[in-house]
């Protein structure tokens, strides 16, 4: 490990290895870099044991990724039992082992979004206000509460909004009814752990005996729950090094605060603080342009962030006629850097505001034949067919959980109608009995029908004779894949599909689980189901299907993703897309806290990600259900200083010559600037 190859501040940081530590730095300067190199010295120099190292991040992929390059650095042996993970994986760890002491079992369901909202919209129901009220709204006030720690009790109703008090009166049956189903949501995960360290000393102490070394990338965007996690874990030793960028908070509507980061001197007056200001990923021109942009945002640490690289080409700003325009431009740019640059395909990222904004850009990449990834989106395992199946393994691992008890209850169609499961459910509730129990004694009582009792024992048998084939060991997906074809699943995929050629993807993307079944087996030392389920559940909720995010990167394919996912990556080239007010910044209508200063600095993280080539681009119209509007540029444009950029109209071929672009910029410049009504 060469230390040489960092510069004096990065080094004084590396070498800080015991007291609290803050590294607050703009974009590019090598803060995930000192991370590292901080392991890799922790490792080799002062010979702490891995074990007792624990750098958490934000995402599953960024998380791999500082694991492989400190693997690089000192060897594989050498990191065995280091943990780098997100805060979820953290939490996990931690829960697995000892979430009994908190009355769950070992084997609880882990929540996502989809199973989340059913149990909400149940509970809606339950008041009555399931068809004016919107579950989403709820569930985002629910967790928005328990990112800031706060229990049932502690809940009080904020405004007189109907979601609000809705969330209020919910909350205590949400959490009742999660852990009767022996289930936790993505937040309890945290908020879990939290309880267990606070109220069970013992398992504190055997914690901060064991994790020694605490790291945090993008410390900006940790919410009160993370925070409090670490405070409990590092006090004590206090060997916590936190590094981040203020400018780069872009979490703060799902509960991230950026006092976090801001007051860690107050929280440890004797942090030794260290800034890094030499940026080493952008071009000049493209470094002064994001400076120009966040100078605006006026809640913040001045930061200078500079470069001796080369100022590099200008910055083309790009208006486009309509989304399929832009599209268009996107891929002609893509065949002509790529050819006058000498780049991959992986080299190119387009980066967007919303999900919704890839179609365009993946028609147009697919029309023209360019390998392309898609990150985010509609969520591979959120399907429905996927889901499903994710449903039975989930119930032959917890009998418990409820929610996707129902869900395959009569599916696929068994002849248990929804009167019975409303049957059985009152039953349950009566009798104080998980639904799985009532189903097992169901033979017992004839108001069901004898059609239904049938239907019921053979369903009971079978997930019985599986959870017991399961448990035996042996490979899960050959199991998995006997499961479905028991099932029938195909058949009924087919009957419920509007078309054969839906039904066809649809029964690919049931397979596609037990594919994944089987390279989690290949990969695992010792794979089990409920281990299969939990990895599912804790991938980056904007992690799609095949393969896992980073497989996606590695193959030689341009990226589409939002700049949410963008966060901490960096592409030699970079189109922003979309750079047109109500995108960027975004016209916000689930949350009520618009922050413009929000969506600056996720302006500023899309600038910051390009190395040596940037393009923006908008449209001047849209089509918004089948009607045309006009588009305004977006207001962060403006605040680049116009000798940065090259103003081009979309009809400015890159094939042609500077002088013709230049001449046609003329014209367009013009344009632009009365767009922006200067
Ligand atoms: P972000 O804020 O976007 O997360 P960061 O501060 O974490 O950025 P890194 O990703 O660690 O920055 O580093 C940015 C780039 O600069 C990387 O390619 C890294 O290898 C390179 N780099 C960092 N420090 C040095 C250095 N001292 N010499 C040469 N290259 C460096
Ligand atoms: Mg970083």
């Amino acid at each position: 490990m060469n230390l040489s190859t960092l510069n004096p501040e990065q080094r004084a940081a590396v070498q800080h290895t015991e007291g609290p530590l803050l590294l607050l730095a703009g974009a590019g300067s090598g803060k995930t870099r000192v991370i590292t190199c901080r392991i890799a010295y922790l490792l080799r120099r002062c010979e702490t044991p891995p074990q007792a190292i624990v750098a958490v991040t934000f995402t599953n992929k960024a998380a791999r990724e500082m694991k492989e390059r400190v693997d690089d650095l000192v060897g594989r042996r050498q990191t065995k039992g280091m943990i780098v993970s997100t805060f979820h994986s953290l939490g996990m760890r931690i829960l697995r082992e000892d979430i009994a002491k908190l009355g769950y079992k070992k084997n609880f369901s882990i929540y996502g979004a989809a199973d989340q909202a059913r149990l909400v919209r149940d509970l809606l129901q339950g008041i009555g206000g399931e068809r004016k009220i919107d579950a989403d709204r709820v569930l985002w006030k629910i967790s928005d509460a328990k990112s800031r720690l706060l229990s049932p009790e502690q809940f009080v109703p904020r405004s007189q909004d109907e979601a609000e008090l809705a969330a209020a009166q919910l909350y205590p049956r949400y959490q009742r009814a999660l852990k009767a189903f022996n289930a936790v949501d993505f937040d309890d995960i945290l908020l879990l752990s939290v309880r267990l360290l606070d109220e069970h000393p013992d398992v504190l102490e055997r914690y901060r005996d064991r994790f020694r070394y605490l790291m945090v990338d993008e410390y900006q965007d940790t919410n009160p729950a993370q925070y409090r996690l670490l405070r409990l874990l590092c006090d004590g030793h206090r060997n916590l090094c936190v590094v981040g960028d203020d400018d780069q908070s872009i979490y703060a509507w799902r509960g991230a605060d950026v006092r976090n980061i801001l007051d860690f001197e107050k929280d440890f007056p004797d942090a030794r603080v260290i800034k890094l200001e030499q940026n080493y990923r952008s071009t000049g021109t493209i470094l002064s342009a994001a400076n120009a942009v966040i100078r605006n945002n006026t809640k913040r640490k001045e930061k200078a962030l500079w470069t001796s690289g080369e100022s590099g080409d200008l910055i083309d700003a790009i208006l486009c006629d309509d989304g399929e325009d832009e599209a268009r431009v996107v891929v002609e740019h893509i065949h002509a850097l790529r050819a006058r640059h000498e780049l991959a395909y992986r080299d190119f990222a387009i980066l967007y505001r919303t999900n919704v904004q890839s179609r365009a850009f993946e028609e147009q990449l697919r029309y023209e034949n360019i390998p392309y990834v898609l990150i985010g989106g509609q969520q591979f395992f959120d399907r429905k067919e996927v889901k499903d199946v994710l449903a039975y393994l989930q119930v032959l691992v917890n009998p418990r959980d409820e929610v996707n008890l129902l869900r395959i209850l009569n599916y696929p169609r068994r002849g248990i109608g929804d009167t019975s499961a409303d049957r059985l459910i009152r039953i349950s509730a009566e009798q104080e009995k998980p639904l799985w129990e009532i189903l097992k004694g169901a033979g017992e009582m004839p108001e069901l029908g004898e059609k239904a009792q049938d239907a019921i024992a053979s369903f009971v048998a079978l997930m019985e004779r599986f959870r017991e084939r399961f448990r035996r060991g042996g490979r899960l997906a050959e199991k998995c894949r006997e499961l479905l074809a028991e099932l029938k699943m195909e058949d009924e995929i087919y009957r419920n599909a509007d078309d054969p050629a839906k039904g066809k993807r649809r029964v690919e993307n049931m397979e596609e689980v037990v594919n994944a079944m089987a390279s989690y087996e290949e990969r695992e030392e010792s794979p089990t189901l409920s281990g299969f389920l939990e990895k599912v559940s804790l991938l980056d909720r904007d992690t799609p299907g095949r393969g896992t995010k980073e497989e996606k990167l590695a193959q030689d394919a341009v990226i589409l993703m939002s700049l949410h996912s963008s966060k901490g990556l960096e592409f030699p080239c970079v189109f922003l897309v979309g750079m047109e007010e109500e995108y960027l910044p975004h016209k916000k209508s689930l949350h009520e806290t618009f922050d413009i200063d929000e969506e600056r600095r996720l302006c500023y993280v899309g600038i910051t990600r390009a190395q040596r080539i940037l393009l923006l681009l908008g449209a001047a119209r849209r089509k918004k259900f089948g009607r045309r509007i006009e588009r305004v540029p977006s207001r962060f444009l403006a605040e680049i200083p116009a000798e940065l950029l090259r103003h081009r109209k979309s009809e400015a071929r890159p094939e042609l010559s500077e002088a013709e672009q230049d001449k046609l910029a003329a014209g367009f410049f013009a344009g632009m600037k009365g767009l922006l009504g200067e």
